[in-house]
């Protein structure tokens, strides 16, 4: 991966994965969906903040979506390119809470994160999943959890390492159970 890293902090704790199709990818992205309900239940009015990391056509976008059908949404979840942010509100037993999907890749100033109001969307219950967070550098709240997303030697090989950077990001990843 080149130049798409927010910058290296040692994780508290870090789950990695190899992924040889995407069925596997979507297996990982349902076990990390289920892990984060278990911490929203416990967390019911927190936040956590979530970066995807790696190159175009990498899986980040393809993660975000079985993560956010993983939790309950039904619908479709398509790639926020052009608008930036979409926002997915989930009501799942007896748990409410919102994830917002965003793709910075197009923005052209981190100013515009802020002209945009998107600030606001880190003080509700959920999360936010970002894609391409160092477009908006600078701007952003600290993340909770990194995913970064590497491309293997085949064109359905994926290597994606789950870091925790935060007490709360630990938590969150702590009941990943893939099997
Ligand atoms: P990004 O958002 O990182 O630019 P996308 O998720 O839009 O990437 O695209 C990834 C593409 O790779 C999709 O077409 C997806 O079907 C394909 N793909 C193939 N194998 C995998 C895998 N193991 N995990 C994730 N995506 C995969
Ligand atoms: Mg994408």
């Amino acid at each position: 991966m080149t130049g798409n890293q927010t910058p290296q902090i040692t994780p508290k704790a870090s789950f990695k994965q190899y992924c040889r199709q995407e069925s596997e990818t979507a297996k990982l992205a349902k076990a990390f969906a289920v892990s984060l309900e278990q911490w929203i239940s416990q967390n019911p009015h927190a936040h956590l903040n979530i970066s995807l990391e790696g190159d175009l056509g990498a899986g980040k976008t393809t993660f975000a979506r079985y993560l956010i059908q993983g939790m309950g949404h039904e619908g479709r979840v398509k790639s926020p390119t052009y608008t930036l942010c979409e926002p997915y509100p989930i009501q799942k037993n007896h748990l409410s809470f919102t994830a917002h999907h965003f793709d910075l890749y197009r923005m052209r100033d981190p100013l515009e994160w802020q002209e945009a109001g998107f600030a606001e969307h880190f003080d509700v219950p959920g999360l936010c999943l970002i894609e391409w967070p160092e477009k908006a550098e600078g701007t952003l709240p600290p993340f909770d959890i990194q995913i970064q997303l590497q491309a293997g030697a085949d064109e359905n090989e994926r290597s994606i390492t789950i870091n925790a950077l935060s007490e709360a990001g630990k938590t969150a990843i702590d009941s990943i159970d893939i099997n």
